[in-house]
């Protein structure tokens, strides 16, 4: 398999499911998508429909997440599925060589030439947290109150300087220029403060700050913006763009904010229960958007221009009916179908195609042809 020099991120085919009390949970469902040097791709869709997994798999720590969920919550199916996932991967085979949907993750996750899937714990932990950096969602409590943010922020670089070669001068310049690229104010002064002495969306922007430090090839943002006030919001975007167009960043923006979504992203894959369901260009997904899905996600709440755009071309406002399907059960057919619209039998009887119906815009369903124009 080759990936392009300017794709950065290549996932494949990713399926990412684990054990719980209901069973086994079909999290991400055969996921396939790229981000390019200096790109940044969104994941976006509501809650629960696997963008944090994406992240997780990405990062090499779902299967240890939810080996350790199942550990807690184990029942004898569950165990059995388990010791199935690792007679498999001691044979590298895979589910479908089975005959049986099983636990972890499978596909293939290309960086930088290599598939993040086949790396063993050592390796990864020298790609996570140096090249490829993430910062979680309501994570302005994994600050240390009692550590200065000068000092957190160098300890991403400390962190994977297994050898002590690191320059302390040169590491304090760099930490220095990055809390001044995310905009914190007198960085002289405030270098020396601890977390408690910051806003909450200025904490926010010190973990933006500490995952940028080791100049990542791939930068990982997990709603970022939550739980803050509009023009907190707007602060930490501002500081991502800017971190964007200083460091010519590649990004994965993960968020169910179409704001956070335009402002920050080139492309958007749209998720639905463990699903891309559409992809394209920003400008098309949120204006133009094609499947039901993301129009009735959209919709949900929508900003001004959809609204008057929708009004113009006579078309309903409306948000998504009823409940995401349950992911502990096999779904057949199209993952909306239930709450589209647009379901005819074909829907609830085949899986439809992820198909391109324009150059660079995806989708999969099996009507987009006949539904009616945005
Ligand atoms: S395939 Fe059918 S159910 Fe699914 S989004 Fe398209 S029209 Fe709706």
């Amino acid at each position: 398999m080759t990936v392009d020099d300017d794709v950065v991120l290549k996932v494949e085919g990713l399926k990412a499911f684990y054990t719980s009390k209901k069973g086994l949970i079909r999290a991400v469902n055969d996921i396939s998508f790229e981000v390019r040097k200096g790109e940044s791709v969104g994941l976006f869709g509501e809650s629960g429909a696997g963008k944090t997994t994406v992240a997780l798999a990405i990062l090499g720590i779902f299967d240890n997440l939810s080996r350790y969920f199942a550990s807690t919550a184990a029942n004898e199916e569950n165990k059995r599925l388990w010791k199935l996932r690792d007679e498999a991967n001691k044979k590298g085979l895979t589910s479908k060589d089975i005959g049986e949907d099983l636990p972890g993750v499978e596909g293939h996750i290309w960086f930088k030439g290599k598939d993040l899937l086949t790396l063993d714990e050592k390796e990864y932990r020298e790609i996570r947290g140096a090249e490829i950096t993430y910062v979680p969602q309501g994570s302005t409590k994994s600050l240390n109150p009692y550590s200065t943010i000068e000092e957190q922020t160098a300890e991403s670089l400390y962190a994977h300087d297994e050898d002590n070669t690191l320059n302390e001068i040169r590491v304090m310049k760099k930490v220095l220029q990055t809390l001044d690229l995310i905009e914190l104010g007198d960085v002289d002064i405030r270098k020396g403060m601890k977390p408690r002495q910051f806003s909450v969306g200025e904490d926010q922007r010190v973990l933006i700050a500490m995952a940028l430090v080791p100049d990542p090839a791939l930068f990982i943002a997990d709603e970022p913006t939550t739980a803050v006030d509009m023009a907190i919001q707007l602060r930490i975007l501002e500081a991502i763009q800017i971190a964007r167009e200083e460091m010519d960043l590649s990004m994965l923006m993960i968020s169910n904010n179409q704001g956070t979504i335009s402002q920050t992203c080139d492309k958007v894959a749209v998720m639905t229960a463990g699903h891309i369901v559409e992809f394209g260009s920003t400008a098309t997904i949120m204006t133009s958007p094609g499947h039901p899905f993301t129009r009735a996600f959209i919709m949900s709440n929508p900003s001004m221009e959809v609204i008057r755009k929708v009004k113009e071309k006579g078309l309903r406002i409306r948000g998504i009916p009823g409940k995401p399907p349950d992911l502990a059960e096999i779904i057949i057919g199209c993952p909306f179908k239930d709450r589209c619209e647009f379901a005819q039998d074909v829907c609830r009887e085949k899986k439809p195609e992820y198909r391109e119906v324009e150059d660079g815009h995806f989708v999969m369903c099996h009507r987009y042809e006949e539904l009616p124009k945005w």
